[in-house]
């Protein structure tokens, strides 16, 4: 038999490399964002049209390319970034295999331009499925632009399987977040069809987490830090609450590389047990650096999956980090109610024979009422003092006065761990006191804090709302005549859907039909006169709700709810219901903000009024 091996000419070698590196437009995106990184571009511009099937550009101000380089990058294991086997295990860019240009090429007509620092003068060249067009000089700015256009142009199969534009161009958004997260200080731009979609300044990885994904972001991160001996782990988890049924923002990066990892991703979600539902996946950004020599990258064509040699060691750190950073912020401040007793004592006191401290203390004692009771009082203030100083608050609401409507709302007692105000409360004469009922004021160790009350009640409402919607044991209040409330019929459709749900919270539904709804029990929290604005602004919240905003049904009944149900601004509050307050918002898991992302409370100390009296 005659000899029938031969060797494949290169540019169908090439085609069929690059089915492995190029699968869709967002492969190229990946492999040209890389390049110029790379090449230490300090801004990179990438530019697409019709989500990547007709054009992928990239522009960077890099170090650019000799004519020769130019010509030389598209042939196959052309690289200048690694010379030997051992490079391989010392790399520190992003690619190493000298394969992506040369398959890009094979499969696309790519056109490219670029310029070193010290030449006069650049390059453009042009290829068609391998083939080089043209080269000439070309006056160019310093750096590389690679355009690459009409993607399998000459492969009609693949081009064939590509996902609408949608799907390819959300494909192309992920691997940019990518590139961008692992780089903060490198400016990226991002345009499609014309029209901005990405700018992002270089920044911090803070900030440019928050570029990419909103401002409200800045709040759900938990900063994680810790370093060893043979792993660094820096960046953010999301706090809890704001993990997602879908996998949304997970990344990890190894030395600067994105990696998918289940392994890691299982020891970030470990560290997370507990404070999570179970279908709900945690949101992270981890940034780990290790010695290159400890970790294989050549696994995987497209470089996302790495190896690393003490994988377990590794597991246990981050597992470790990551619980230790959810346990630091699940620390509420502390608020002083260990005053030194002392501080109270008049100073011949102390050169008393030690004793017993027997410092008795008027509970209702609160400076800004009219008469505090005579007798028992033991306060540095004198009374005139104390009226002088009352003098400062005018407009102030006489607390004194009975606080109307709130009597109707019903405050859940039981629940509370730990109270702050036991015990210590009643030693040190421990006040609150509001503001335009609006905010509570209470003292810490050294400053002082202003609570929202109206936000904090929505917080300590939706917590207690979605714990009675997910375990399902909410009290309800029957009511002696049952309700009936019309509502159109696609209100009541939605109604419908989120009946369940109600159920839970308390909300007994005796009949839902036509147009009306009956309804002979309702949850322990709310008045029954409150219910049809309850109802009505939950329908509009339901409609209004961003569809894939990625936040459970659950979620956001409890947001609505709690919106609806929680004690307005304007209502005066007296003492207990003011203690209530806090010690129900610091039992909450987190009391710092609102279910809508709104501080609840600001703190103030001593440094900051120092400031003020510069
Ligand atoms: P690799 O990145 O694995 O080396 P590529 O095919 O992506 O392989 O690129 C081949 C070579 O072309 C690179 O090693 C680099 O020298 C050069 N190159 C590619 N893109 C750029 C760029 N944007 N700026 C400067 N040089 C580049
Ligand atoms: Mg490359």
């Amino acid at each position: 038999m005659a000899d029938i091996i031969q060797l494949l000419p290169d540019h169908v070698a090439n085609q069929i490399a690059a089915g492995e590196v190029v699968q869709r437009p967002a492969s190229v995106v990946k492999e040209l964002l890389e390049n110029a990184i790379d090449a230490k571009a300090t801004s990179i511009t990438l530019v697409i049209k019709d989500a990547g099937k007709t054009l992928v550009q990239v522009t960077d101000n890099g170090i650019g390319m000799s004519v020769t380089d130019a010509r030389l990058s598209f042939e196959r294991h052309a690289t200048s970034k690694i010379k030997s086997a051992e490079d391989l295990f010392n790399l520190h860019t992003k690619g190493f295999r000298g394969e992506a240009l040369a398959s890009i090429a094979a499969i696309a007509h790519v056109e490219l331009k670029t310029k070193t620092e010290d030449s006069e003068i650049g390059t453009h060249l042009t290829i068609e499925g391998s083939k080089v067009i043209s080269q000439d000089p070309a006056v160019v700015p310093k750096g590389t632009t690679i355009s690459v256009k009409n993607l399998f142009y000459n492969i009609p199969a693949r081009r064939n399987f590509l996902k609408s534009n949608p799907v390819e161009t959300r494909h192309i958004i992920d691997e940019f977040h990518r590139v961008a997260l692992a780089h903060p200080t490198v400016a990226f731009q991002m345009l499609h069809n014309g029209s901005d979609v990405f700018n992002l300044p270089s920044s911090n990885s803070r900030q440019r987490i928050v570029n990419i994904f909103g401002s409200k972001t800045n709040e759900k991160l938990v900063p994680v830090s810790e370093e060893t001996e043979i792993l660094k782990i820096e960046g953010f988890v999301l706090k809890p609450e704001f993990g997602k049924k879908s996998r949304g923002e997970q990344f990890f990066f190894v030395n600067d590389r994105f990696i998918k990892s289940p392994y890691l991703h299982h020891a970030v979600s470990s560290a997370f047990e507990g404070l999570m539902k179970n279908d709900v996946h945690p949101g992270y950004f981890l940034f780990l650096e290790v010695d290159p020599h400890s970790i294989d990258i050549n696994i995987h064509p497209t470089k996302t999956e790495i190896k690393f040699d003490d994988e377990h060691s590794i597991y246990a750190m981050l597992r470790a980090t990551v619980k230790h950073s959810l346990g630091q912020f699940n620390i509420a401040p502390v608020l002083d109610f260990e005053r030194d007793k002392g501080f109270d004592t008049p100073y011949d006191y102390n050169k008393k024979q030690p004793t017993a401290p027997s410092i008795e203390v008027d509970r209702e004692f609160n400076p800004f009422k009219e008469k505090p009771k005579q007798g028992n009082i033991n306060f540095p203030f004198k009374r005139e003092q104390s009226a002088a100083w009352e003098s400062l608050y005018v407009g102030l609401k006489d607390e004194t006065a009975t606080v109307s409507n709130l009597e109707d709302i019903e405050f859940e007692s039981e629940e509370v761990t730990g109270s702050l105000f036991e015990n210590s409360e009643a030693e040190s004469g421990q006040i609150t006191f509001q503001i335009q009922n609006k905010y509570i004021v209470s003292p810490l160790k050294n400053g002082m804090m202003v609570i929202h009350q109206n936000l904090a009640h929505q917080r300590i409402l939706y917590e207690e709302l979605l714990k009675n919607i997910t375990v399902k044991e909410a009290v309800s209040q029957q009511l002696l005549f049952p309700l009936q409330l019309h509502f159109s019929r696609p209100d009541l459709e939605i109604i419908e859907k989120v009946r369940e749900q109600l159920e839970h919270t308390g909300f007994i539904f005796s009949e839902i039909k036509d147009e009306t709804i009956e309804i002979s029990g309702i949850p322990v929290l709310i008045l029954e006169s409150h219910v049809v604005n309850l109802l009505s602004q939950l329908v509009y919240d339901i409609k209004e709700e961003v569809p894939d905003s990625g936040f459970s049904q659950n979620d956001m009944l409890a947001k609505s709810m709690a919106a609806s149900m929680a004690i307005k601004t304007g209502i005066s509050l007296n003492r207990e219901e003011r203690e209530h307050l806090i010690n129900q918002l610091f039992a909450c898991k987190e009391p710092s903000v609102s279910p809508r992302n709104k501080l609840v409370f600001t703190t103030m100390d001593v440094s900051d009024l120092d400031k003020k009296f510069m």
